[in-house]
């Protein structure tokens, strides 16, 4: 089976290129790494919408700000610290797991099932993971809704990575070391594409989810342009190119 397929019309993109691919057949790859949020399901739920709410709502009430205050606060956070969390531990020793079960007490019911996703899922061969800036009951509560958890043999949350996220180096070194995952075998798909960076210079191939977000898009001040070796919209019809080829 060929591995690589780029959509048609957009072989001029930079980041369609392959750079240094390994995998001649799909059953090469021994690990997938998957991302969470804005991957799994499409980035038109907006979930992040509904957690940027709640922290905007936590920060008003812990340190007693004005939603505006709050706002601004959490913005430089996420832009000084990687996570409006890290910022908030610094600086004001929250409880990482009273904000995290806080922020993801959201409505998922937009997000549908995806069984097409489950199928194709049960068919790849090797290791799926989730690696999530997220925490693990989130996690859980995504791939249920989805309908795709049984797939997955584990999950590296936030804390997994003593609350580093991603892109911060020693975190992916942390995740490849707890699963004794071999980064030249493996695969990982985010919709950040400054979140491959790290993933490619360690050895893994990488798939960027494209959305429409200015901030997850391939940059070259964070080096992540030639750190994307495929890109997709669509993670399922992408995965089921893979396994049956035309
Ligand atoms: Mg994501």
């Amino acid at each position: 089976m060929a591995f690589i397929n780029i959509p048609k019309g957009k072989q001029d993109r930079p980041q369609d290129r392959p750079c240094n691919l390994k995998f001649k057949n799909i059953s090469d790859i021994k690990y997938w790494v998957f991302d969470l949020d804005n991957t799994l399901y499409p980035s038109h739920c907006n979930l992040f919408s509904q957690m940027s709410s709640r922290m905007t709502s936590f920060i008003e009430n812990e340190l007693t700000l004005s939603q505006e205050d709050a706002f601004a606060l959490q913005k430089k956070y996420f832009k000084d610290f990687g996570t409006t969390l890290r910022g908030l531990m610094e600086n004001h020793n929250i409880c990482p797991k009273y904000y995290l079960d806080y922020v993801h007490d959201i409505d998922l019911s937009i997000v549908e099932s995806n069984i097409k996703l489950d199928q194709i899922l049960q068919k790849l061969p090797g290791h799926k993971y989730i690696f999530t800036n997220a925490d693990r009951n989130h996690a859980q509560r995504v791939m249920k809704k989805l309908g795709i958890e049984k797939n997955f043999k584990d999950i590296f949350d936030i804390s997994d990575g003593d609350f580093m996220p991603k892109p911060h180096l020693s975190t992916y070194q942390s995740f490849v070391h707890r699963f004794g995952i071999v980064p030249e075998d493996s695969i990982m798909l985010d919709d950040m594409a400054k979140n491959l960076v790290p993933a490619a210079d360690l050895g893994m191939t990488t798939v960027w989810i494209m959305t429409d977000a200015l901030w997850a898009q391939p940059d070259g001040r964070q080096g992540s342009v030639d750190k994307v070796h495929y890109q997709t919209e669509d993670l399922t019809a992408w995965l089921e190119t893979q396994l049956c080829p035309s």
